[in-house]
């Protein structure tokens, strides 16, 4: 399904945009149509029943698979399910139809193997960084890390200076690094990222965008990320995938073929960058019936 946009008709899909293989750019050689798919979503559909009995379609034939270790995007109109899907990744929520599997399994429940971080860092305020980051640690019966794992990601990240500092005394860039560490820190195989940095200032934005990206070369986990910036999902992924509004269904599915690690300085005035922005904008634009 990579590569298709079923939405537009006049949108080419990326074997048409003739962009150079990851082979031949020196590129990352992530790639769902050699690496096993980690992630599989097979004709998935949510229905909701709110408390005054009325029935919500979230989601309906969702169906695309995501290999071990690639980084993703989702784009889409509010209410889209995006988070759904997310929370039913992360087994917060069940399917009503279709079949999710992560690693072969079926979702059933929360799992070790998978990390999520919200909007807001909600990190505990009576807490130092070090100890909310620990936090995940200590419920459940996983097995005990090393301090040294802390102590790894708080450097990977920039915050060991701020391991002992309390949350309100971080701004709001360095909670939500704190958040994401506290993602990672059972090493999970995938991380679900539910529009991470849409409450911060601009350049704050751009600068979390560098540290996930420098987050992610060094980790290798599988990244979902949705957001509603465009160029973020452009900027950060190996694919974007484009979401139609309620219900849900994916209507594009485009690789990002930019040469890793990128910076914003050349990849905002790269022509694929550009042409990609654009074609994703068409289709949000479209979708919204403008
Ligand atoms: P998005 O993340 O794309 O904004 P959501 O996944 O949050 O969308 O929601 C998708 C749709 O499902 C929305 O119409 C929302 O109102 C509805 N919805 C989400 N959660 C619930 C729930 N627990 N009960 C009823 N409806 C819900």
């Amino acid at each position: 399904m990579t590569g298709m946009c079923s939405h537009n008709a006049q949108l080419r899909d990326a074997s048409q945009l003739h962009f150079p293989s990851p082979a031949m750019i020196g590129g990352p050689s992530v790639s769902s149509e050699r690496a096993r798919p980690l992630i599989a979503m097979e004709n998935i559909s949510k229905t909701y029943t709110t408390t005054l009995g009325a029935r919500v379609k979230a989601l309906e034939g969702v169906d695309f698979t995501i290999s071990d270790g690639e980084f993703i995007s989702i784009v889409g109109p509010s209410g889209c399910g995006k988070s759904t899907l997310l929370r039913m990744i992360a087994g917060l929520s069940g399917v009503s139809s279709g079949r999710l599997t992560v690693d072969g399994t079926p979702v059933t429940g929360p799992s070790a193997d998978v990390g999520i971080v919200f909007q807001h860092p909600t990190l505990l305020p009576w807490m130092t960084v070090r100890e909310n980051i620990r936090l995940p640690l200590r419920v459940g019966a996983y097995p005990p890390i090393h301090q040294s794992r802390v102590d790894a990601l708080l450097s990977m990240v920039g915050l060991a200076p701020f391991a002992n500092a309390y949350p309100y005394e971080l701004s709001g860039g360095m909670q939500q690094r704190a958040a994401i560490c506290r993602a990672l820190v059972r090493n999970p195989k995938v991380l679900l990222l539910d529009e991470p940095f849409g409450a911060l200032d601009a350049l704050t934005r751009e600068h979390m965008n560098i540290e996930m990206q420098k987050i992610w070369l060094s980790n290798r986990n599988t990244v979902l990320l949705v957001t509603h910036s465009i160029s973020e999902a452009i900027f950060l992924g190996d694919r974007v995938i484009v979401m139609s509004p309620r219900p849900g269904r994916v209507i594009c599915d485009r690789r990002i073929e930019l040469e890793r690690p990128r910076n914003f300085k050349d990849t905002v005035v790269d022509p694929r960058y550009l042409r990609l922005t654009a074609d994703v904008r068409d289709l949000l634009t479209q979708g919204a019936g403008e």
